[in-house]
């Protein structure tokens, strides 16, 4: 467990941290809805929006 010398920038780490924005949910919000051009809400799978855009779910089986 060295990891002097090195600082903890998160060079590969492109996206944040977003949790499902479900109250009460911890769960990771792997699905991302646009609201808008500025904001994004994240939900995890269980608790994405049922129809976004007139799209189904993400993993919805068809
Ligand atoms: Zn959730």
């Amino acid at each position: 467990m060295s990891s002097e010398g090195h600082s903890s920038q998160p060079e590969a780490s492109i996206h944040e941290d977003h949790y499902c924005e479900h109250p009460g949910c911890k769960r990771w919000g792997g699905y991302g809805f646009e609201q808008d051009r500025l904001s994004v809400k994240w939900f995890c799978r269980e608790h994405q929006p049922e129809i976004y855009r007139g799209l189904t779910r993400h993993g919805a089986e068809a």
